[in-house]
């Protein structure tokens, strides 16, 4: 069993790298090559702005290459929880952006012509209980009446034909949202991006950031370079001059196995549609098929963070859940098991704004897919001057009382979450 992301394990490597050490002068330095970042980059390149990329590790080393390869239309909240806090005019705001980050990552993906398998496949959100398909057919009136969102319910008896499991008593059907192949994109833009001009520096963290008279100097172990303006699509970093951003990031491990090819017709009776899956418990599961015939399937499984040992025990987790949803596959090999960092936010809402040249966009919460991507083009036409599209914007973002930047209190958050599985 591989520990790398099988995404990352079949995408091209990234081969247009600068091998140089980091100097000279830049329109704009982007910290991170992410989704967010690579997004940026690629934006602002391909209009002749100068970029500097710097990532600590390789292009999409983290959640960018790490996750369940869903690009979901809508929010993961509880609307009606969302339309109480921010109103609906905010509410239909958030909702339309996701609607939009869907169709950007679709067009960068016909734009530069990347061979990613991007597919209109739709979500299915499954009811774990009868009376979360109860809250699912109230997220469906809400939904449609008000939001335009085009959702189908789907009963127990209906759901038997989505998937060949007994688990589930109902679904709600988001017919636009998408699924692609994360290695294979995020190698894709990271390459438009330099081939536009972006100068991508791997295994180079931004160490220290300091104003200067010409915008920004940023030090790297390699060397200093000066921006203009800086672009901070850091994620969950650990490392450098973030800590501004750690106070208000909280890291969570979220886990992911993938099988084995399975027979094509094992696949169509246990879900034919080819969908994204989720489930609906608090700590619930997220799952698809790769275009290999692979099932992909992940979840929290432990609320912790992520590194090897934690990655094996959240797989045996992963392994047991799986087989009780799907006993048809207790013999089936496991080829992949990695873990990845969610760079959740408090109320589990994106964060994105500028001061005086410094922009940054973080927190998508495990919903980071399509937004990250929208992100980058949001934030590229900020550095340009040429719109303000955030829908972000307005939202306060308090630093989390007690958090410094290693989540000490994920075990508790664990225990409560499980307790509300069991009686919610
Ligand atoms: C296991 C898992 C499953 C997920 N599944 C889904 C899903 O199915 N659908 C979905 O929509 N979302 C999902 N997500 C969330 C989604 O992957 C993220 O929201 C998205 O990739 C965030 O992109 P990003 O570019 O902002 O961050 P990242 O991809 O984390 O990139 C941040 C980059 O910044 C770099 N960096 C940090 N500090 C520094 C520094 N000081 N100097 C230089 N570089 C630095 C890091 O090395 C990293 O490469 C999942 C996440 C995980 C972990």
């Amino acid at each position: 069993m591989r520990s790398t992301p099988y995404w990352l394990d079949t995408a091209p490597a990234f081969q247009s790298g600068a091998d140089q050490p980091v100097e000279g002068r830049f329109d704009v330095a982007v910290i991170g090559a992410g989704f967010t970042g690579l997004s940026t980059a690629l934006r602002l390149a391909r209009q002749g702005v100068s970029v500097l990329v710097l990532d600590a590790g390789p292009v999409i080393g983290e959640a960018s290459g790490r996750n369940g390869g869903q690009c979901n239309t809508g929010l993961a909240h509880d609307y009606a929880k969302i339309i109480q806090t921010h109103g609906r005019d905010t509410a239909m705001r958030f909702h339309q952006a996701y609607s939009a980050a869907v169709a950007d990552v679709e067009r960068l993906v016909i734009d530069e012509n990347i061979d990613c398998d991007f597919r209109r496949c739709g979500k299915l959100k499954l009811a774990a209980k009868p009376r979360h398909y109860e809250n699912l057919a109230a997220a469906h009136r809400l939904m449609n009446d008000g939001f335009d969102a085009k959702t189908e319910l789907f009963d127990a008896a209906r759901v038997r034909d989505e998937i060949g499991s007994a688990a589930f008593h109902g679904a709600l059907l988001m017919p636009d949202a998408a699924q692609l192949h994360v290695g294979r994109f995020g190698v894709g833009i990271a390459e438009a991006a330099a081939r536009h001009g972006a100068t991508i520096h791997e295994n180079t963290p931004l160490l220290a950031l300091d104003r200067h008279t010409l915008g920004f100097e940023l030090r790297t172990p390699t060397g200093r370079a000066v921006a203009e303006q800086v672009v901070l699509a850091t994620g969950t970093s650990r490392v450098g001059p973030l800590g501004w951003f750690r106070r208000r990031i909280v890291p969570v491990g979220s886990f992911i196995l993938v099988t084995a090819p399975l027979p094509a017709s094992t696949l169509d009776t246990l879900l034919p549609a080819r969908r994204n899956y989720v489930t609906s418990r608090v700590i619930g599961h997220y799952f698809r098929v790769t275009s290999d015939r692979r099932l992909l399937f992940g979840g929290r499984a432990r609320f912790s963070m992520s590194d090897a040992r934690a990655d094996r025990k959240a797989g045996a987790v992963l392994r047991h859940n799986l087989c009780h949803l799907f006993p048809s596959l207790a013999e089936t090999a496991i080829d992949y098991c990695w873990g990845g960092l969610v760079d959740m936010s408090r109320d589990r809402l994106p964060r994105a704004g500028s001061d005086r040249g410094l922009h940054y966009a973080m927190g998508y919460s495990g919903h980071g897919v399509q937004m990250s991507v929208y992100m980058g083009g949001v934030i590229a036409e900020r550095v340009t001057g040429e719109a303000d599209r955030n829908p972000w914007a307005g939202l306060n973002w308090p630093a989390i009382p007690g958090h410094f930047g290693t989540p000490w209190f994920l075990p508790a958050v664990g225990a409560w979450y499980q307790l509300k599985d069991r009686f919610r």
